[in-house]
């Protein structure tokens, strides 16, 4: 499915050791090794100069050190920096750097493309081509922090960074890999971000949710939520006939509740579609005396599609009843829109004929409107 070798950086943590043993090596290679994967963000085996120069050439003949190649790259004039990386396989992901009020977030994929059909999202034209795995999850941050290393954003400085899974794919469906994605993150060995800085975006299921509550590290959790009665939700997001809000609400709540820190309900709004007052009163309803805060995010529009956001007064109308109604509600600009940051458009506008898994086309990069603070 990838290339030929295995990544370095899907070898998990706590095999590294036994790994360089069975190569003959000491015990604190695998500190070593570990510091140039996840600190010195190692993408050539020739920079790991303080590894014996025959330990090199034994690891590079087992595994790759790069599994995502830079293709495009694009800056916007709010900062928004937008990648496009072409994996091994000749697919391709996108992930973004969106510079906020006093720290900057990277917004990641999961999958290459996506089943869920979201009937607003580019990526969802494309269907699921295949998981990421670890490592090329944990790739895209290292691509992204080298990139603000070798230009740092003016008034940035040295502040830290976020992680946000609102790139391509549905993190709940890869599980597996994100989970261990989110280990290395996590990890004092590894990135040693605290949770608090990692959130998870969702159109939500019974099973994800569940696998999610089992989760030791407390990150953050937005539930894309998009519309509150149960028909239109199922039109826009056919993942809600698999369970339905209420049922995801009690859930997200009860992760609330675990990890101490509101959810996000996400809404990106169409005009004319899920934007009417009613809806928002519904909204209001499922969501209100909960730890749940909401996000509205005006759609971001796809090249060829006849979906619109609405117009200012609406989005401002539809936030006022939340707001009535007790809640925090915000409004999300969309970043980077003249890059197409957001949602797949670039890679939609760039699609060239990748091979393609599973029969399915190559998904377009998914990526979000510009989202605010995710911490509370
Ligand atoms: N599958 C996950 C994560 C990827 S989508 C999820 O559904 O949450 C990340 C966010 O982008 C979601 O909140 C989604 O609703 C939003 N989004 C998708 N298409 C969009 C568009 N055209 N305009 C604005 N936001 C969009």
């Amino acid at each position: 499915m990838t290339g030929p070798k295995p990544l370095m950086r899907d070898v998990p943590a706590n095999e590294l050791a036994p790994l360089l043993q069975r190569l003959g090596q000491p015990v604190y290679r695998a500190r070593q090794l570990a510091l140039w994967l996840h600190r010195a963000h190692a993408l050539d085996w020739e920079t790991l100069s303080d590894l014996p120069r025959d330990l090199r050439v034994r690891l590079a003949d087992l595994y790759d050190l790069q599994g995502l190649f830079p293709g495009e790259r694009l800056t916007a004039e709010d900062g928004t920096r937008k990648f496009l990386f072409r994996l091994r396989d000749g697919a391709a992901v996108e992930s973004v750097i969106i510079p906020m009020e006093n720290h900057l977030t990277f917004c990641l994929s999961s999958q290459v493309g996506c089943a869920m059909a979201c009937r607003f999202c580019a990526t969802a034209r494309g269907g699921l081509a295949r998981d990421l795995t670890a490592a090329e999850i944990q790739e895209q941050v290292v691509h992204l922090a080298r990139d603000l290393a070798a230009q740092p954003p003016p008034g940035f400085g040295a502040r830290g960074f976020n992680l946000v899974f609102m790139g391509m794919g549905e993190p709940l469906d890869n599980w597996e890999q994100v989970s261990a994605a989110l280990n290395v993150f996590t990890a004092p060995d590894g990135w040693g971000l605290s949770p608090r800085r990692v959130t998870i975006s969702t159109s939500g299921h019974r099973e994800g949710l569940l696998q999610l509550l089992r989760l030791p590290q407390a990150v953050g959790l937005t539930l894309s939520v998009n519309a509150a009665s149960p028909d239109l939700r199922r039109r826009l997001m056919p993942v809600s006939a698999r369970t339905p809000l209420p049922q995801l609400l009690e859930l997200a709540e009860k992760y609330a509740r675990r990890i101490q820190r509101k959810v996000t309900l996400g809404y990106v709004l169409i005009g004319g579609v899920n934007d009417n007052l009613s809806e928002a009163r519904a909204l209001a309803a499922l969501a209100a005396r909960r730890p749940f805060k909401i996000n509205l995010i005006p759609l971001n529009r796809l090249d060829d599609d006849r979906l619109s956001p609405p117009g200012a007064d609406q989005v401002l109308a539809f936030q006022r009843v939340l707001l009535e109604a007790g809640l925090q509600a915000y409004i999300r600009v969309s970043g980077g829109q003249e890059i197409a940051a957001a949602c797949g458009q670039l890679r939609q506008r760039r699609q060239s004929p990748t091979p393609s898994v599973a029969g399915s086309a190559p998904g377009e990069g998914d990526l979000p409107a510009k989202q605010g603070d995710l911490t509370d």
